[in-house]
């Protein structure tokens, strides 16, 4: 495929590129310039059940697959992944608009979850008693649930997909993506390198689309399982319509992270790790850091050096050279999070640095919010309530720990926290007293690698297993447990009472 040239996206089904039969079609708009880039169906009902059906008709051979087989496919992938990191990279540029390291960071991360799937040979055995009765033996085995299915946010377009299709996939299911249609290519591009990596057609399917495509695979028979990673409203929806049809289902939403700077903090170092964590990535990942809470005298002096750094950044396209951050997703996003910033104003938070207006040479038409920096905010202001998901840091104050750790667990949204600190005692009170997912100490973004799992609490996750790691392989796979006895002496066989084994 040629995606330099291609006007309208196709979808992948049965291993090949696939023209819908839907006429819907959206606009993919580079952000950096505001300019259209290419078109993306929004498949149909019709156009799901082609490509569930598919995945459906690839299972019974691939299920069959020896594991470790399954998992060289996946090691195959993973060296093509790698050699093609730079192009990939700059396709998530192009159509999400974050920096060219920054994405190709994002595409390590994702590797190393197939690197995790390719071990999961191991992570499939079960266990084994011998002699739960005499002669009596009992066992158990993981097995795959079939067609599994995968809608994703905007923010990381390979990332997020590959938290999930890898070990999908390694542990015997194939798979549906419906990845987000603000940035749906590098589906396309994925699915094209599993395929030179020897996966079998069927195997791994991409449908484009909106609300259509998803409540068509929602509403599937034969979909068996759903993983979600989007805005909370919509986790919610997708975690109840889906249980409403019988499917297990996963859905991770949005975030509030909050940043505890107590005031014994390296503030240099902390200045450093919270500009990171708030700006990068222009402050759309789910794992930033969008409300630090300066306990007691840290508040002045934080803000301070929080300020003249945040000044410094170098806001413009993320395939410019010394770009520090990029613009957001689309016009409405921004002219979401700029309404967001004047609501913090006319509610009384005070503005330290104002972003609304950046000026970005040679690109007038991008999307782009300067740094924005607020203090004084109150738990009350929609600054503070809301997901932004924009490059918008609100400082709030807090007397002490205790107060601080009441705000995060107050937080409808609970993914990660992190706290800063030179005290062992303040930082492991936090660990244990904090209510969230993930917890970072010093550590601004705390994201488990691959082999540990991702997710968050309350109204970060719906549902009960996390991301990848063990819980990944607990999500695609289900349990069955064999009782079995040979008998030839004659022993008579168990009667009509219940059963006791010992
Ligand atoms: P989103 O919820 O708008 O979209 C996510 C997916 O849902 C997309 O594939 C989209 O097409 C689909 N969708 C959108 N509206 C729908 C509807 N009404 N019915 C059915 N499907 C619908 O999220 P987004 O804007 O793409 O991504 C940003 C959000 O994702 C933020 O809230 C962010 O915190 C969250 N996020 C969370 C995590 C996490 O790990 N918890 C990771 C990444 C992003």
């Amino acid at each position: 495929m040629d995606l330099s040239t291609l006007e309208r996206l196709p979808m992948w089904i049965a291993g090949r590129a696939h023209a819908p039969t839907t006429t819907r079609y959206g606009e993919v708009t580079n952000p950096a310039t505001g300019h259209v880039v290419r078109h993306v169906p929004f498949a149909n009902a019709a156009d799901v059940d082609a490509a569930v059906r598919s995945a459906d008709a690839a299972f019974p051979a691939w299920r069959a697959m020896p594991p470790l087989r399954r998992a060289r496919i996946l090691m195959r992938f993973r060296e093509l992944m790698d050699a093609h990191r730079k192009d990939l990279a700059k396709l998530v540029t192009q159509e999400h608009g974050k920096t060219l390291a920054d994405a190709e960071g994002s595409i390590t991360r994702g590797i190393e979850v197939v690197e995790f799937a390719t071990g999961i040979p191991h992570l499939l055995k079960g266990e084994h008693s011998e002699n739960v009765g005499t002669d009596v033996d009992t066992w158990s085995i993981r097995q795959p649930l079939g067609v599994c299915a995968g809608i994703t946010p905007f923010n990381f377009p390979a990332m997020v997909p590959m938290w999930m299709y890898p070990i999908a996939l390694a542990c015997g299911n194939t798979f549906v993506l419906k990845p987000s249609e603000r940035d749906p290519t590098l589906a396309l591009r994925m699915a094209e390198l599993l395929k030179e990596a020897g996966l079998p057609d069927g195997v791994f399917n991409v449908v484009h689309g909106d609300k259509e495509s998803v409540d068509a695979l929602l509403a599937h028979p034969l979909v068996r399982a759903v993983s979600f990673v989007g805005s909370t409203p919509i986790a919610r929806y997708i975690y109840e319509t889906g249980a409403r049809h019988g499917k297990r289902v996963q859905a991770l939403g949005g975030a509030k992270n909050h940043a505890i700077v107590l005031p014994d903090a390296d503030l240099d170092f902390t200045t450093e790790a919270i500009i990171g964590a708030g700006y990068g990535s222009a402050g759309e990942r789910c794992m930033a850091i969008s409300a630090v809470v300066a306990v007691g005298d840290a508040g002045d002096a934080l803000v301070g050096k929080l300020a003249s750094r945040a000044k410094r950044i170098a806001t413009g396209p993320g395939d410019a050279a010394g770009t520090e951050m990029g613009p957001v997703i689309t016009c409405a996003a921004k002219d979401r999070i700029t309404g967001l910033i004047d609501k913090g104003v006319a509610e009384g938070a005070k503005l330290v640095l104002d972003g609304r207006r950046p000026s970005i040479p040679g690109h007038p038409d991008g999307f782009f919010v300067g740094p924005t920096l607020f203090d004084h905010v109150e738990p009350s202001h929609a600054i503070y309530r809301e997901e932004i998901f924009g490059p918008v840091l609100c400082v709030v104050r807090a007397e002490s720990l205790d107060d601080a750790i009441a705000l995060v667990n107050r937080n409808p949204y609970a993914n990660g926290a992190a706290v800063f600190t030179r005290s062992g005692h303040a930082a492991r009170v936090f660990q244990q007293d904090c209510e969230v997912g993930m917890v970072g100490v010093n550590v601004p973004i705390p994201v488990p690698m691959a082999f540990f799992s991702f997710g968050g609490w309350r109204n970060s996750l719906f549902g009960d297993l996390h991301v990848h790691g063990m819980d990944g392989v607990r999500f695609y796979t289900r349990t069955k447990v064999m009782t079995a006895r040979w008998p030839d002496d004659g022993s008579a066989a168990p009667g009509f009472h219940m059963p006791v084994m010992g």
